[in-house]
């Protein structure tokens, strides 16, 4: 099995989803004003330093949940629907093209994300993902609880650990990120891609794929992956097992 681990906001996706979706559900009257001050009050402390990245990340998705105590979980996903196809602007222009170059090389796509995972689970399909760890909220007897059931965005490396990725057989072809959160994973992967002008130190020897806002280069990036594939498929080989196992599974 061959996979790729990518991270959504500011990868696939231009901006922040939980801020767009934030505003929708204010408009359609799922939350209250008060998530707003608290995001800005958020925000304010990151850019002061007083507290790191991660943490104003968790945070932020904190008082998200927070905001949507009580909310009907059908009627959030409600929204979610409503939300998702006036957000697609937001991707970048050549996702699909990437993904579909990922899929013809059989390369099962997952994302790892600190964006709701139900806007994810809602693109999805559409995009042929696999599978989605992300942020997710909690739900108890049909309600959301208010607080947050688990985020992949602020520990991306525990994924790494994920019984499905360390099976036997399983090469971590491709992994897509922007921020600093996902070296662990674009250090991991034979085709590592920095999505955005983001100075990642990733590891020593690394040659990373850069796209920027447009013109993905997809002659570039099937160049690698067939050349990084190929050797892995010799390397397995020379190790004594089938060369078709890296092929076949
Ligand atoms: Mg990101």
């Amino acid at each position: 099995m061959r996979y790729a681990l990518i991270d959504w906001d500011n990868t696939l996706h231009r901006g922040y989803t939980i801020y767009g979706l934030t505003d929708h559900l204010l408009k359609e009257g799922l939350a209250g004003e008060a998530i707003l001050a608290e995001f800005e009050r958020l925000r304010e402390s990151y850019k002061a330093k007083e507290i790191a990245y991660a943490e104003y990340t968790i945070r932020t998705c904190e008082a998200f949940a927070a905001a949507l105590e009580g909310v009907p979980s059908v009627d959030y996903r409600a929204c979610v629907s409503t939300f998702v196809p006036a957000d697609e602007p937001f991707l970048f222009e050549d996702v699909i093209p990437v993904l579909e170059l990922l899929h013809r090389y059989e390369i099962e796509i997952y994302l790892v994300s600190g964006a709701p995972a139900e806007v994810l689970r809602a693109y999805g399909e559409r995009l042929g993902i696999k599978g989605i760890f992300a942020f997710e909220l909690e739900e108890r007897e049909g309600r959301l609880t208010g607080r947050v059931e688990c985020n992949y965005g602020a520990e991306k490396e525990r994924i790494l650990r994920h019984p499905l990725f360390r099976a036997p057989g399983a090469i971590h072809a491709v992994s897509m990120g922007d921020a600093v959160a996902d070296v662990p994973l674009l250090d991991n992967s034979l085709v590592p891609i920095i999505v955005g002008g983001g100075g990642l130190e990733l590891r020593a020897g690394s040659a990373p794929l850069r796209f920027f806002d447009r013109e993905w280069d997809l002659a570039g990036l099937e160049r690698r992956l067939a050349g990084a594939l190929q050797d892995r498929t010799i390397v397995s080989f020379v190790n004594g097992k089938s060369s078709l196992h890296s092929r076949s599974d």
